[in-house]
């Protein structure tokens, strides 16, 4: 028994060894395999987000807007909240127009130099609200 002893001990160590490395495979294998989750959900988001992003098609006009083109709009800050003029997206304002200015509130027809009067405050719970009065027509009209 005792001549058997080293030979028990060599095939402890060896099993010891590998045992070690199979953990050490195992763990490079399970952080491999996490930053590779990692990644996919990152093409997700940024797959899911940034060309399908919905946008607010644009009130007046209705039109879809792209990324890049906005609504025009000017901002007069007050205390509490701030004025807002609307006057269009790229669709229905300015040059490139092609799609009459419809008000949302009396559902006429915009004139050329009119634009839409909205009020926009920040809510409680830290969310802008707009509120849109009218557009120069009949929101004038109603005051
Ligand atoms: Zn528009
Ligand atoms: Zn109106």
């Amino acid at each position: 028994m005792p001549l058997h002893g080293p030979d028990y001990s060599t095939l402890f160590t060896l099993l010891f060894f590998c045992f070690i490395i199979l953990t050490g495979v195992i763990i490079f294998y399970l952080i491999g395999r996490t930053k590779k989750i990692d990644k996919n959900i990152d093409t997700l988001i940024s797959n899911d987000t940034l060309p399908k992003k919905p946008k607010i098609p644009c009130i007046m006009c209705g039109s879809h807007l792209r990324k890049g083109e906005n609504l025009k709009s000017e901002e007069f800050k007050g205390n509490n909240e701030s004025i807002i003029h609307m006057y269009g997206c790229p669709y229905c304002y300015g040059p490139t127009a092609a799609q009459k200015r419809i008000c949302p509130v009396c559902k006429k027809n915009m004139p050329k130099d009119g634009y839409l009067i909205g009020r926009m405050w920040i809510k409680k719970n830290g969310k802008k609200h707009l509120h849109i009065q009218g557009c120069t027509v009949c929101s004038i009209r109603r005051n």
